[in-house]
């Protein structure tokens, strides 16, 4: 394989265009992990930690070994409202304009899904049980936020260290839920929109055979290969329903996309039996990130089709679950964006999408 240097990639579903920018590049050595910097005081006052519950407002939600009282410890994954929350539940919407501005009330919810009762360790040092735990917390959530028609959109992410903007130490998520849909989404969902609209269907499904069955050769005008995309190698790990690849244009070294196989418009749509699996693969894909880049700090997110009990199938919403496809973005930070990513929506990607999906796959991890 070989590549132009450097190279416009666009990305068929935000239109984002990305410069590839990059030497043929070898993988470098896995650093020794980062630690996360923590005095023994600030670990000792953890509000997550085990008979610490009183410090946090009463929980939502909790998995527990042996039904104990709730609020107390012997909890497996604990689900509470944010301390310091971007939103409430207050009981109405309300707008105002203020000259050219709007204001409206912050109604939503912002709710911290405690990942275990362990201080330091992460999701994927975790048993495969444990990981099935935490993504059938955020499912229970994710279900039930949905059930206030108030809430169009719900957003399960999570920030792992500080310089992804975790400001605690013990492995948390986070959901908000919102009355508006995001802009970020918007612009996905208009666009998947116009491609199924197009006779082409679902723009993830079409992407994902792509990945699976399609070879791309742009030739020289001697007929010589310039370009030779082989878009399977951009796959990092496969299970039985989801698989986890780079994409084609992909925003920083070690943006890893997470998609069920065949279609699906949300999240909440999955089985307990495909949340084992798609358990098994996110731990599978962090380890060979821990590994590889000695336990960099990320984010992650889930996007899913916004709140359809809502405004079922009307408007733009009438063919939202065959256009869009359910999928997590993991954004790893080892790029810092600036001025240029900044002021022009471009971005430069110093590592081929196909050297990156190889140095993770070429990472060992135990079968999960
Ligand atoms: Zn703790
Ligand atoms: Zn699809
Ligand atoms: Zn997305």
């Amino acid at each position: 394989m070989s590549n132009i240097n450097p190279e416009l990639r666009k990305d068929p579903i935000s239109g984002r265009w990305v410069i590839i920018s990059t030497a043929r590049a070898e993988r470098p050595d896995p650093p020794e992990p980062r630690r996360e910097e923590e005095t023994p005081e600030a670990r000792a006052r953890c509000p997550f930690c085990y008979g610490h519950e009183e410090q946090t407002p009463p929980e939502i939600f909790t998995i527990r070994k042996n039904g104990e009282p709730p609020n107390s410890s012997g909890w497996l994954t604990r689900v509470v409202p944010n301390k310091f929350p971007a939103f409430g539940i207050f009981p109405e919407i309300n707008l105002r304009r203020v000259g050219m501005f709007q204001i409206a009330t912050g109604y939503g919810a912002h709710e911290v899904v405690i990942e275990s009762p362990e201080h330091d360790i992460y999701i994927e040092h975790q048993p495969p049980e444990q990981v099935t735990r935490i993504v059938d917390t955020w499912w229970e959530r994710h279900v039930d936020l949905e059930r206030d028609p108030k809430l169009k959109y719900v957003l399960v992410f999570k920030n792992h260290g500080r310089a992804a903007g975790a400001s605690l130490t013990h492995p948390h998520a986070q959901i908000i839920a919102t009355t508006v849909v995001p802009d970020a989404l918007k612009v996905k969902l208009s666009r998947a929109k116009k491609h199924y609209e197009g006779g082409e269907g679902c723009i993830w499904c079409r992407q994902i055979e792509q990945l699976f069955y399609y070879e791309n050769r742009i030739y020289n005008p001697d007929g010589s290969v310039l370009v030779e995309v082989y878009q399977r190698d951009r796959l990092v790990a496969e299970s039985d329903n989801f698989i986890a690849c780079i994409p084609f244009a992909a925003r920083m070294p070690y943006e890893i996309h997470i998609l069920p196989k065949t279609h699906q418009h949300s999240f909440i749509q999955t089985t307990p039996e495909e949340r084992v699996e798609l358990a098994g693969i996110l731990k599978t894909v962090l380890m060979k990130v821990y590994k590889l880049l000695g336990n960099p700090p990320y984010n992650f997110y889930i996007h899913s089709a916004p709140n359809l009990s809502v405004r079922p199938r009307m408007g733009n919403y009438m063919t939202i679950k065959e256009d869009f496809h359910w999928h997590i973005e993991i954004l790893v930070r080892t790029t810092i964006w600036a001025g240029f990513e900044q002021g022009s929506g471009i971005y430069i990607n110093p590592l081929n999408p196909t050297d990156a999906a190889r140095y993770l796959k070429e990472i060992e991890v135990d079968e999960v």
